[in-house]
């Protein structure tokens, strides 16, 4: 209870100002809870805090893994009248969590913890449902703007609640972050219908409902037994054998049936060992598991084993493993990617960039190899390489125009490249993806001012802002008209 109550406050006093000041007018509010709308804005304000945090972990392949997860189960809600973005927080506690407009973080400890994937899937259907169910616009609506204010700087602490064991805090301040927090709790009734319904997309998805029970269980057996560092989910979610008992029972009606993992899952889980404790420890951890024998894919152990060696900048034994890897047949989009990583640590851009190409040949839509070429492209350097980057950038940005790091990645070759203009309103974009009208704005009004660009560009950089302002002139209104 300590460790997490201190990691709470730790981060609710350096979030409190930035909110206090920046949450959107909640007049909008209705009785029953936030309106759609309302409850999205709020969303992407929690998770423009939530990217800065050093704990989101921005690798596009383990987060591009949990939001191929989520939407295959969310694409199964009927009538889905929202969309969903998943995403993973590094922390070792166990934990998963909602938030207002469809976003669902996971903590890395809880994909290392799920024993195979129908349990972490389950996971995110219950995650899925509270959000379907407007649990947490229901929770929130009961609250004054306020209290709301307070209540959400403390929901991000929890949310991103780095472990920190080190900060000592006083009775008092604990006991009020527990009474703050505890008004966030989804009541016992929500549980039952999210595991409910989380059940039933679950299932539907192809995978293994008994997985939501057996890791619940687990769960619930931990916290009894390490009660000073029971996993933090079961502090929102409350988790009663009751509830336990009831998934089971809707389970023993159906049919066995055995589900692989996906390669994918092992890889991600790996990926993530390999970045635990230090380099020298990650890589011994790996060594000793090949040594045992103790593992049900080979390749799983050896390509957390290469990511290890890469990140002790142990390169040649690195580039044994991949062999390794490539004589046990292990094909995937993943092994190609940390391929390309290790050429470039050895200063061949040119040879990552050409291995890279043809990889996206063999896997199209997998977006982290796409912003791996642009990387290698970039760090071969050279302008006509810097060109070709920018042209690949502009064909799939306009493909995927909600695509926030495409343009970010555009943004910093127009600044190498002293494009000023263009700079500021690809950061714009970029910025916009995100759900920041305010800084798009703030970007575009310094493109007017870069004064480096044709008659063409700036008509175009006066139309985008014209179009924005007046998006936000709307936004500002239908918030007074409530
Ligand atoms: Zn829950």
């Amino acid at each position: 209870m300590k460790r997490f109550v201190c990691g709470l406050l730790l981060c609710a006093a350096c979030a409190l100002p930035a909110w206090a000041e920046g949450l959107p007018d909640l007049g909008e509010m209705e009785r029953g809870g936030l309106s759609l709308t309302a409850e999205r804005r709020l969303g992407e304000q929690i998770m423009r805090e939530l990217r800065r945090d050093p704990a989101y972990l921005d690798d596009p392949e383990i987060a591009g893994y949990i939001d191929k997860l989520g939407q295959r189960l969310a694409s199964q809600v009927e009538g889905a009248r929202q969309s969903f973005e998943f995403f993973v927080v590094r922390d070792a506690l166990l934990n998963a969590f909602a938030l207002p407009g469809g976003f669902v973080g996971v903590h890395s400890g809880l994909i290392l913890a799920a024993r195979n994937e129908s349990e972490l899937a389950g996971v995110l259907a219950h995650e899925i449902s509270h959000v379907t169910q407007s649990h947490l616009a229901r929770l929130f609506g009961k609250q004054s703007q306020a209290q709301l204010a307070s209540l959400l700087s403390l929901a991000v602490a929890i949310l991103a609640a780095r472990s920190n064991p080190d900060v000592a805090m006083g009775a008092a301040m604990a006991g009020q972050a527990v009474g703050i927090q505890q008004q966030l709790n989804y009541s016992r009734d929500f549980e039952r219908e999210a595991d409910r319904l989380g059940l039933d997309l679950l299932e539907r998805a192809g995978f293994d409902p008994r997985g939501m029970a057996s890791f619940f269980e687990r769960m619930l057996q931990f916290g009894r037994l390490y009660e000073n560092n029971a996993p933090a989910y079961l502090r929102t979610h409350p988790l009663t054998t009751e509830r336990i008992t009831d998934i089971e029972n809707r389970i023993a009606l159906k049919p066995y049936k055995q589900v692989p993992d996906s390669l994918e899952f092992g890889l991600v889980r790996a990926k993530l060992k390999a970045w635990e404790g230090t380099p020298g420890e990650a890589v011994a951890a790996f060594t000793a598991q090949l040594r045992s024998g103790k593992y049900a894919r080979e390749a799983e152990v050896r390509f957390g084993l290469a990511h290890a060696l890469l990140r002790d900048h142990r390169l040649a034994e690195a580039e044994r493993e991949v062999a390794a890897l490539r004589r046990l047949g292990l094909e995937s989009p993943l092994t190609e990617s940390l391929a390309a990583q290790l050429l470039q640590k050895r200063g061949d851009a040119e040879g990552a960039a050409r291995l890279l190409a043809a990889a996206r040949e063999r896997y199209p839509h997998e977006r982290a190899l796409l912003y791996a070429l642009i990387e290698a492209k970039v760090g071969a350097g050279g302008t006509a390489r810097l060109r070709e980057a920018l042209s690949l950038l502009d064909t799939e940005a306009q493909l995927s125009p909600g695509d926030a790091r495409l343009h970010a990645q555009k943004a910093k070759i127009l600044a190498r490249l002293g494009k000023r203009l263009a700079q500021h309103r690809a950061q714009a974009e970029a910025y916009l993806a995100e759900g920041d009208l305010d800084r798009a704005i703030e970007q575009l009004e310094l493109a007017r001012k870069a004064g480096d660009g044709d008659f063409y560009e700036a008509s175009q950089v006066d139309a985008r802002l014209a179009e924005l302002k007046q998006r936000k002139l709307e936004e500002t209104r239908r918030e007074r008209r409530f």
